[in-house]
Order: C-alpha cells, then structure tokens, then sequence
C-alpha cells in the first residue's frame, strides 16, 4: 500500500466545484490583487479565531517579521524563542535587527518551558514567541504570567495551530499579536503561499496593515517605508472556501491522532499528549521512536511516507551554531533525533492507518 505523507489532490476533489468557480470569477474579473476577497477573507478568519483584527500578508514568515517591527521590535532587543521550531522563528527576530535568544522546550509538549524562559531573560530582553508546535498550544497560562511580570511583548507564532485550543480559548488571542501561515501543507492552507497577522489592538493593526503595504495610509500616500507582503486575491478567496471546512477537517485530525495513540500504546514509541486543556489540531502527528532513521527507512520501504519535523534543533543549525551549544537544549536535540512524523489528515482512510500501524507493528516487535 502506498500512503503519501500529505495529499493537497484528495482534498481538492472533495471541494472542487466551490475551488474553481471562485478561480474562474476571479479570471473573469481579472482583478488578481486586491478586492473584496481579501476583506472577506480578513474578517472571516479573525471571526474564526476570535479577534478583533486580522491582516493578510504574503507568508508566515512576513507575518511574524511584521508583527515584530510593528511592537518596534529591532537592534539591541532580545526576544526568546524556543530551541525547536521552523527557522522563521528566529530568524524573522535577525531580520528586524534584534538577537534571538533560544530557551528548550517541554519534554513530552514541545512547546517553551516557562522555566527555562525565565532563565533566558534579561535587561535587553523585549519579547517572546511561544509556538503552538505541532498543532498544540504552548502553555501560555504561564507564559502570559511571565511577559506580564517582566513587562515582554508576546508574538504567537501559531503557524502550525489554525483553531487549537488553550483552556477553551484559540490560539492567536493570548499575546499582543499573532502569525499565522497558510502554506499549502498548514491545517488552513492556500494555493500558494499567503500569510495573516492576528491581533486585538487597534493601534499595532494599522501599523502591521501600514508596513504591509509600504507604508501606504491611502494611494501615494506614504506614512513611513514599509514592504510589499500582500495576500494574492486567488489565495484569499480559497481559503474563504476551504476556512468553513476547517473545524470538520480538525476534527477528522484528531481523531485519527487518538486511533494512532490508542493503537501505539503498547509500542516502543513515545506518543504525543492529548488532554482536556490543549485542543491540539495536529498539524503533524509525531512520535520519538530510537533509531528513527532506520525505521523510517523501514516503512518507506513499505510505501508509508514519513517526514521529520526538524533533523535539527534551532542551535544545531549553521547560522546559531557558534552563538549557542546545542547540548544546552537537551529536549529539543533528543526530539531532532528521535522525532518521525507519521502520516494524518481527514481523507486519511481507516485502512491506511491500520495498515501503518501493522507495519510499525512489525518493525518494532
Ligand atoms: C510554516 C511556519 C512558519 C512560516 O510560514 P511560511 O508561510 O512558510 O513563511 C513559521 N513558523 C512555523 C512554526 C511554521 O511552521
């Protein structure tokens, strides 16, 4: 049997009536910057999450470097970032000018330890930027505590984590601001790439819109410099299709995610946590299994696709390596070399599943 790791074409099939109307009124009109779509889209999704602004840009990444200069974010600020993450994280904090500090993450969670958050702070520290990794919410009961209590911004990168849950609330509207990705793989993704910053504060709204889009208030009318980072109208107006399928394709998520659990139990691996407090929307479902390598080899060789989400904590990369010492960072080294993420999304058949968890099965017994 064959099991690709993700599969963008089944998902389409299943929407495609509503998917090309949208793209063919869109040629019609010809109007592929721009327009009502874009609002629509703005205000659909932060209806969705439950805030008050939402502004579209072109990527994730753009999202958070936006989100940072818009808090006046830049050179001689320290901002704490967790030690396993996608490079953005960081390297988004480099590109205002600031230095990124990196704190390791929870055992078992993955997502900042608060304790090692405190650790990390200092005179020149400004902000934090929790990462609701893999689809579960960092803690930020805790973490909320902490930005209070040492006055720091807080940017959510929930990049992974469209509709996850911390104590009943989404993710997105703990912080100052949020960024989110709608890459064509994210739980919400476009046709392309594309982007949203998420926030309840007015003001820091009409700077991220103003910085998105060269500083213009109106036509030629330019406050400041800014970027161009604009949503296409195409992208926006799919993922309007595709916001209302949202919940129904988590929740297809999560299921999945608990038949793996419950099915992996009695394996060698180590599964990911699933309680009342997180709605965790699995963005990926990863396990830490010893000899990762040679047993997604294994199930490669058996037609199931794997990806790892990362080989390599932030501090093994080449660009912080001579800044930090990655064994400094021990839970997310261990989770670069144990962790495998393992196939999940709504069209995911009942057989496949079975039938990846037969070959687990097979290896590690
Ligand atoms: C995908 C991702 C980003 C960046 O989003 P892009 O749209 O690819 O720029 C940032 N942070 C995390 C955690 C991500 O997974």
């Amino acid at each position: 049997m064959n099991i690709p790791f993700v599969d963008l074409k089944i998902q389409y099939q299943s929407i495609k009536p509503e998917i090309d109307a949208v793209f063919e009124s869109i040629l019609t009109q010809a109007r592929f910057v721009g327009g009502p779509q874009i609002t629509e889209f703005e205000n659909a999704f932060a209806d969705y999450i439950c805030a008050d602004h939402c502004i579209a840009c072109a990527n994730g990444t753009d999202a958070l470097e936006i989100a940072l200069l818009a808090l006046g974010i830049g050179a001689g600020d320290e901002v704490i970032v967790p030690a396993m993450s996608w490079i953005s994280t960081a390297e988004t904090v480099t590109t205002v000018g600031a230095t990124p500090i990196f704190a390791d993450v929870l055992p078992g969670e993955f997502t900042l330890d608060p304790v090692e958050v405190e650790k990390k702070i200092t005179a020149k520290t400004k902000a934090i930027i929790p990462v609701h990794f893999y689809g579960r919410s960092a803690d930020m009961g805790e973490l909320m505590i902490i930005a209070k209590k040492y006055d720091l911004k807080v940017v959510e990168d929930a990049a992974q984590a469209h509709g996850a849950e911390f104590s009943g609330r989404r993710v997105g509207t703990f912080g100052d601001v949020s960024a989110f990705s709608f890459y064509p793989s994210k739980n919400l993704g476009a046709y392309g790439d594309a982007g949203g910053i998420l926030t309840n504060d007015e003001k820091l709204a009409k700077n991220c819109r103003l910085i998105a889009d060269h500083g213009q208030v109106d036509k030629h009318n330019h406050l400041r410099e800014g970027r161009n980072s604009r949503m296409d109208t195409m992208q926006a107006a799919v993922l309007d299709v595709k916001l209302k399928y949202l919940d129904q394709w988590t929740n297809a998520r999560i299921e999945r995610a608990k038949y793996y659990n419950s099915y992996l139990a009695d394996l060698p691996v180590e599964t990911p946590h699933i309680d009342d407090q997180h709605r965790h929307v699995f963005h990926v479902y990863v396990i830490q299994v010893k000899d990762r390598d040679m047993v997604r080899q294994k199930l490669n060789e058996k037609g199931v696709q794997t990806q790892i989400h990362y080989p390599k904590s932030l501090p093994e990369l080449i660009p912080y390596q001579k800044l930090f010492n990655s064994d400094d960072y021990p839970v997310a080294k261990k989770l670069g070399a144990m962790g495998l993420s393992l196939p999940i999304y709504a069209e995911l058949t009942r057989e496949q599943q079975d039938y990846v968890i037969a070959v687990l099965k097979e290896e590690l017994t």
